[in-house]
Formats: structure tokens, C-alpha cells, sequence
């Protein structure tokens, strides 16, 4: 198995490395470790290891595996980093501390009647917007024409708190042009959280403004599978 405590160490002091040399707060980026199809062997070894926040991207595959992780380690942070169908919207505001990818109107919609339902004063999650900075087609994430949109349709029509934006780059597209494009938006709207970089680019990401990075090959190894 991969040194995933020795892994995790590595890409600490990288990030520390990468804020100091950009001039920014040491600690001012959280790591996100992205635990998508990893086994709870694994993850457990990240938890030994000090890691507390962790990513997955599928909600049914993450009801499969944390509800005892959770259980097991209070103050273990879940963040939702894939999209959400609003027919799971219930599970996914159980379960997550974070959700990362509110990209569309009927979600929110969906997410603001799931609060409602519940206990006043319950838990309820973090949400970033992602936004599709790449306007692909076949990717999550609002586009950045109608961010606006969504984020007033968040704030004033719906009263969700949105804490910050998210951004995946086209693959093997210049990312900081999109880290710049999100943090331009994110300045513009009054969001301090920005989601961005992965393990290829989170020392670029950290340097241009990321909140959270969100790292798994470089943390858990390569991936068996596509995902
Ligand atoms: C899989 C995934 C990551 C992690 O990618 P790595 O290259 O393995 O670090 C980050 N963000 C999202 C949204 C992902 O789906």
C-alpha cells in the first residue's frame, strides 16, 4: 500500500511551501483529501495520520464508507466534490459538511425546502457554487455568465448562505487562467472560500488563492479506476 501518512506529509509541507512563497497566511489553505474509491483501510490510515477533511464525489459510494468513519472519528469533515442529483439531496445534507458543487437552480431550490424540513437550528452544510470556467459541456458548474443569477437566487429568494466557488479546469488547459477566473469572480461576488487545484496543481492553486485544495493521486496513489 502506498505511504499515505508519508504522502500526506509531503503535500503539507509542499502547501506550506507554496503559501510562504506567494506571501500568504501559513494554514491558509485546507487540504481536501479526495477519498473517491479509496477503501476504508485507506482512509482510516489517512485519518491515523492527522488528516480530517476528505472529499468524495459520489454520494451513494460515500454513504457506503463514512457513516462509521464518521461515527468512529468525530470532527471528520466530509465535502461533497461531484454533482448532486436533487433526488439525493436529503441524503447528501445528512451527510456532508460541505457541499462543493450547487450549480443550478433546481438544486438549490431542492436544498432550501430539504433544510425547511428539518429541526430549526439543525446542521446544515456549507455550500460552495461550482462554477464551469471552461463552459464544457458535459461538466457540473454554472457558467460564469450566470453565476450572478444563481447567486442571487441563493441569497435573496432562497436565504442560502453561499460560502465560496469551486472550479474543476479542462484537462490539459493552463489551469491559472481558470484559478484566476475563479478568484476574480469570487472578489466580485464577496465569497472568501474558493475551491481549486488538484494534485497536479494545488501548489499553483494555493498560490493563486485556494481555500481548499483538493488532493487524492498525490495523497492515496494512482486510482484503479476512472472516476
Ligand atoms: C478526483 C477529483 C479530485 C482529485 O484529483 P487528483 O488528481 O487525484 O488529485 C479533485 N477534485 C475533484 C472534483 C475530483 O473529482
Amino acid at each position: 500500500m502506498t505511504d499515505i501518512a508519508t504522502n500526506i506529509e509531503s503535500v503539507k509541507a509542499a502547501l506550506t511551501a507554496a503559501l510562504e512563497n506567494a506571501g500568504r497566511t501559513a494554514g491558509g489553505t485546507r487540504l481536501v483529501a479526495v477519498s473517491k474509491t479509496r477503501s476504508v483501510p485507506e482512509i482510516q490510515a489517512a485519518i491515523e495520520a492527522g488528516q480530517k477533511i476528505f472529499g468524495e464525489n459520489r454520494v451513494q459510494e460515500a454513504l457506503a464508507k463514512w457513516p462509521a468513519l464518521k461515527a468512529a472519528h468525530p470532527g471528520t469533515e466530509l465535502h461533497l466534490i461531484g454533482s448532486l442529483q436533487t433526488n439525493k439531496t436529503r441524503q447528501a445534507l445528512d451527510l456532508f459538511d460541505v457541499i462543493q458543487t450547487l450549480d443550478r437552480p433546481k438544486l438549490a431550490r431542492a436544498i432550501r425546502k430539504e433544510i425547511d424540513r428539518r429541526a430549526q437550528g439543525a446542521a446544515t452544510p456549507r455550500l460552495y457554487i461550482q462554477v464551469n470556467t471552461g463552459e464544457e459541456t458535459q461538466k457540473g458548474g454554472v457558467s460564469p455568465a450566470d453565476l450572478p443569477a444563481l447567486l442571487t437566487l441563493c441569497r435573496s429568494e432562497l436565504g442560502l448562505k453561499i460560502a465560496g466557488l469551486m472550479c474543476i479546469p479542462p484537462a490539459g488547459e493552463d489551469a491559472a487562467s481558470h484559478f484566476a477566473m475563479l478568484a476574480e469572480l469570487a472578489e466580485k461576488s464577496n465569497l472568501t472560500s474558493l475551491s481549486m487545484g488538484m494534485s497536479a496543481d494545488y501548489e499553483l492553486a494555493a498560490a493563486m488563492g485556494a481555500t481548499d485544495v483538493r488532493v487524492g493521486t498525490s495523497i492515496f496513489g494512482p486510482r484503479q479506476t476512472a472516476n
